[in-house]
């Protein structure tokens, strides 16, 4: 089996030298496991802070380790009795196309219900990261404005849909054009901002007349800052993110805005989705009616090749993706 380790912990933003790849032989499966071949590979932001030796509520990757995520695999030997070869399972699992995994530690999924990479975005971790966010700490209203930034990204993609379906007007942040065009096209948003703009601050009051009820905090820093300066009394702010702060090499705490806060009376709470552990099903739920019904619609950016990992981890940070990033690493 191929796998990719962490190497080294990265000041500032990943390079190659991050990585380290290693092959290796697997072993057979012992009783109550199977050998998988991965099939589709995650890359996700949170893996960045994973990368910094210090503890979150993730523990760090040691140095020298199988980089771990989301990963969706096929079963092709079994020793257990829940899983026969042909199965496809998703867990939290290492970056190589094989490996033993105890069967405790997957969940099995249904090609038929949607298709398999979306457990990985629209309803899988990123889904319900908008969906608990979004509805237990937005708590958006008909009418209210929503604002969301990473807008684009997997998570933004739903939390601006979710809004919508809510009734609320939303306005999206992103960092291209194509971004933008999309949704505004293709989900419908009412207004999007491209943050890069050097009237970035203009276009965001001007998009929120009535000021921002609601912001969803993808990103931190500056883009941030200025959105908070537009709330309204008795806002809520989910912070589920702040990307742009993961690759500074020195902290920077931005959130010059709290007096705004205070003033407003408003509510701003961080999260993690694992918080949220003992409703994830109700959540998949609802997404998967949504999706089913067309009122969630989805992207994935899915490159092709596990010696392609490492590149599309670093993309993330320098917006490559539309929707969930994906690397597709075998058929099934
Ligand atoms: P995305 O799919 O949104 O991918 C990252 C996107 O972030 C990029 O495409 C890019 O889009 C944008 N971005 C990158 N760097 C910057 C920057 N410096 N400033 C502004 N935008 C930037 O990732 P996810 O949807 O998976 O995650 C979104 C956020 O949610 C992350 O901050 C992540 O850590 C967080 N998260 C939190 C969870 C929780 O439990 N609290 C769970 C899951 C995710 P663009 O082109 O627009 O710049």
């Amino acid at each position: 089996t191929k796998q990719i380790r962490l190497k080294e912990r990265p000041v500032g933003m990943p390079t190659y030298e991050t990585f380290d790849w290693t092959n290796n032989e697997v072993s057979e499966p012992s009783e109550g496991e199977v050998l998988l071949k991965s099939i589709y590979i995650s890359v996700d932001p949170y893996m960045r802070g994973r990368m910094n030796d210090q503890k979150s509520y993730v523990e760090p990757y040691r140095v020298g380790e199988v980089i771990s995520g989301g990963v969706i695999a096929e079963v092709v030997k079994s020793n257990s009795a829940e899983y026969v070869p042909g199965d496809l399972v998703i867990g939290n699992l290492g970056w190589q196309t094989y490996q033993i995994a105890n069967e405790d530690h997957l969940r099995k999924i249904d090609p038929k219900q949607a298709p398999i990479s979306t457990h990985l975005g629209v309803i899988g971790m990123p889904g319900m990261t908008a969906y608990f966010g979004l509805l237990d700490i937005g708590k958006p209203e008909s009418g209210e404005t929503v604002v969301v930034s990473g807008a684009a990204g997997a998570v933004g993609t739903v939390v601006g849909q979710i809004a919508k379906i809510a009734g609320a007007r939303v306005v999206g942040i992103a960092g291209t054009d194509e971004k933008i065009k999309y949704l505004k096209e293709e989900l419908h948003f009412d207004e999007v901002i491209n943050y890069k703009s050097d009237q970035y601050f203009e276009a965001l009051r001007e998009a929120c007349p009535k000021g921002v009820d609601v912001y969803y905090d993808n990103v931190g820093g500056e883009v941030s800052d200025a959105v908070l300066r537009l709330i309204n009394k008795g806002a809520r702010i989910p912070i589920c993110g702040q990307i742009s702060l993961y690759n500074l090499e020195k902290p920077d705490y931005g959130m010059r805005v709290q007096p705004n806060l205070l003033v407003n009376s408003a509510l701003m709470k961080g999260f993690i989705v694992s918080d949220y552990g003992a409703h994830f099903e109700e959540a998949i739920k609802d997404l998967s009616n949504w999706l089913q019904e067309g009122k969630l619609k989805y992207k994935e950016t899915i490159v092709e090749g596990f010696e392609n990992i490492p590149e599309a981890f670093i993309g993330l940070f320098k917006g490559e993706n539309i929707g969930k990033y994906i690397v597709k690493v075998a058929d099934p």
